[in-house]
This record gives structure tokens, C-alpha cells and sequence, in this order.
């Protein structure tokens, strides 16, 4: 009966008073996915990997967000891998189509310019539309605006090492903003003007730019030019507030003026990286060595034996990004050296 029910209840430890995660009491912090429903096959993947891996011990909530309704499909397959709270939102049109304002006419030139090169989604318009989403636009979805701390999940990915803690807490507890694994090279084409507009926005807004920055991780020149070091957007656990406060708003509005999300194909990859590296300070990024992780075609396995072996990785570790030509994580621990 009711009341026998709710004795019970109040006996089980993990039913009553505040969420934990491996003891500790929750971040205030959500999953992320962006995807569309044609994703379904990759977001089952990945979401079924990091509830394995992680948020199964620690149920922190999930939110889908798509351009489009979800459909009843993905939504019952979503909401069958999770135990927490599972919620699916619709953008809203003004933060995910190409504004009025742009010029269509130099947009299509600048496409058919990159097309020309060869370059990968040169001529996709909803690409950009998604790269500036990320960029400016998805911490003030209404879905998200009770939350502090995200992780970015997308379709396709791997998880492939346990993360028994907490990561959010992590970031909580350690004053961090914005957490990476792997980092390379922009392919510059995607970018010609971001750095000019960069110089341009912190000569006019020195008060933004944090004393201890990160800008010897993005310039080796002492900002003159960008080397175009970034970090790969598609994993990211990071402070939605740092996104949200004066310096990145201002920033982001600045960038969004210049119309290069459009003209260019501007990525929020190197436009949050630019962002964390310039307006936080250094030692409010973290690198997440631990966490094993693969987005084709790059993969961070972590390289310590021991933890490779308490954490049940399954990566290559011959394979790791690290400290290969392509990676910029050498820069990065330049920074703390
Ligand atoms: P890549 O990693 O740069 O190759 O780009 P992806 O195709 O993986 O896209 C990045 C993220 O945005 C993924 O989470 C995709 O599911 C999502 N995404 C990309 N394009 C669209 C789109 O047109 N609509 C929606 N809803 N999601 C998209
Ligand atoms: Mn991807």
C-alpha cells in the first residue's frame, strides 16, 4: 500500500534528498546533443557508450536539440538508454537560419570560393547555420537556461575509457571554464578574416581579455598571427556562464556583425577556443586526459598505463592525436611549463 510504499522509500538511499555522482552531490549540469533524426543510428551509439562508461552511475539529465521536431522514434530510443531526465527541444528559427541581413549573393560566392579548394562542407549553408548555433546560440536555449555546466555529445563518437567521477564537479570544483581532449590545426581557408576580427575586438575591448590567457597557445608571434590551434569542439564540458557573460556576448555579437559564419564558414570550434584561450584565464582550461575519446578521424587515448588499465580503455594508444604533427597539445602544455 501507499504508505508502506513510501516507508520504503524513504529507506532507499538514492531516493531521497539531493542527485549524487560517485558521492558527491551533482553539478548543476547537463548531456547535450545536437542532432537531426536521420542521426538516430550514431546517437544511439554515442549516447549508449557515455551511459556505459559514465552516466549510469550518476544519471545527469539529457537534451536533444534539432532544427526539426524529434521524431517519435528517436525520441522513445533516447528515452530508452537514459534514466534521468530526458528532455528534446526545438531550435528556434532566428538562432538557426541564415539572418536577412546577410548578402546571399557574396555568402554563394564565398561557398562556391571554398568549394573551388575542396574544402569539407564548402558549399553546405546548413553546416553554417549549425557552426553558428554552437558559436552564439545554444546556451540561451530555453531547455538549457536552468543549467550551469554542459557536455557535448554528438552522434558517432566514441567513449572508449570508464569516467568513474564526476566531471562536472570537476570543473565546479576546480574553477574551471572549458574542458578539451582533442586539439589541432583550423584548416585555414574556413577562416581567412577570424584572426583580423579577433585583433580588431580585443584592441577595442582590452578590459575582456583575462591577464593569465592562453594566447601563446593560439599565437606564436604574441597575437600578430593565428597559428590556428583550437580545440575540437565536438567534445567539450564547459561553463554554459562563460558563454553567456559580457566578454563572450560581446564577442560573439562582434563576430556575428562581420557576417562570417556566412561569407566564411566560420566554425565554433575555433571561435570558442578563441574565445576560452583569450577571456578565461589559462588555467581555467582542462585539458581531460583521462577520458578516452574518438571523432573520426582523431582519437585522445589516454597514455598512462595504469589509469589505461583501471579505466577498461579499449583505444589505441599508437593512435593518440597527442603528439603527433597534427596536434596542438604540445602548445598547450607549453603554457604551463
Ligand atoms: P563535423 O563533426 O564537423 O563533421 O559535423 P557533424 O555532421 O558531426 O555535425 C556536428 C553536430 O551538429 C552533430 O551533433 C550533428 O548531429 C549536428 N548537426 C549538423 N548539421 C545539422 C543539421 O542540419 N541539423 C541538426 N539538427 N543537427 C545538425
Ligand atoms: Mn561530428
Amino acid at each position: 500500500d501507499a504508505q508502506a510504499h513510501a516507508a520504503l522509500t524513504n529507506l532507499s538511499p538514492t531516493s531521497s534528498g539531493p542527485p549524487t555522482c560517485f558521492g558527491k552531490e551533482h553539478a548543476n549540469a547537463t548531456m547535450l546533443m545536437l542532432a537531426r533524426n536521420s542521426d538516430l543510428a550514431g546517437a544511439i551509439s554515442s549516447v549508449s557508450q557515455i551511459q556505459d562508461r559514465f552516466n549510469r552511475h550518476c544519471n545527469y539529465p539529457w537534451v536533444f536539440l534539432n532544427d526539426e521536431e524529434f521524431n517519435a522514434e528517436f525520441r522513445r530510443e533516447m528515452s530508452k538508454l537514459t534514466n534521468g531526465s530526458v528532455s528534446f527541444g526545438l531550435v528556434p528559427r532566428e538562432h538557426w537560419v541564415q539572418p536577412d541581413w546577410i548578402d546571399e549573393d557574396l555568402a554563394r560566392a564565398g561557398r562556391d570560393r571554398m568549394v573551388a579548394q575542396d574544402i569539407i562542407y564548402a558549399g553546405s549553408v546548413p553546416y553554417r547555420n549549425m557552426c553558428r548555433f554552437n558559436s552564439g546560440f545554444f546556451f540561451h536555449h530555453p531547455l538549457l537556461q536552468q543549467y550551469r555546466y554542459y557536455w557535448r555529445v554528438e552522434p558517432d563518437i566514441e567513449y572508449t575509457c570508464d569516467v568513474p567521477y564526476d566531471p562536472f564537479r570537476f570543473m565546479q570544483d576546480n574553477d574551471k571554464v572549458y574542458g578539451f581532449t582533442i586539439s589541432f590545426y583550423e584548416w585555414e581557408p574556413t577562416i581567412p578574416t577570424l584572426w583580423k576580427n579577433v585583433k580588431e575586438f580585443i584592441t577595442k575591448h582590452p578590459e575582456h581579455v583575462a591577464p593569465d590567457n592562453a594566447m601563446a597557445y593560439l599565437s606564436d608571434d604574441g597575437g600578430q598571427t593565428y597559428n590556428l590551434c583550437h580545440f575540437w569542439s565536438n567534445f567539450e564540458i564547459a561553463d554554459m556562464s562563460f558563454w553567456r557573460a559580457p566578454a563572450y556576448q560581446a564577442f560573439f555579437s562582434f563576430l556575428e556583425h562581420r557576417g562570417g559564419f556566412y561569407y566564411e564558414r566560420w566554425g565554433d570550434a575555433p571561435v570558442h577556443s578563441i574565445a576560452a584561450a583569450l577571456f578565461a584565464s589559462k588555467s581555467q582550461l582542462h585539458f581531460f586526459e583521462d577520458i578516452g575519446y574518438r571523432h573520426s578521424p582523431f582519437q585522445h587515448c589516454p597514455l598512462d598505463s595504469n589509469l589505461y588499465r583501471e579505466r577498461r580503455c579499449s583505444c589505441d594508444q599508437g593512435d593518440t592525436l597527442d603528439f603527433r604533427q597534427q596536434s596542438c597539445i604540445p602548445r598547450y602544455k607549453k603554457l604551463f611549463n
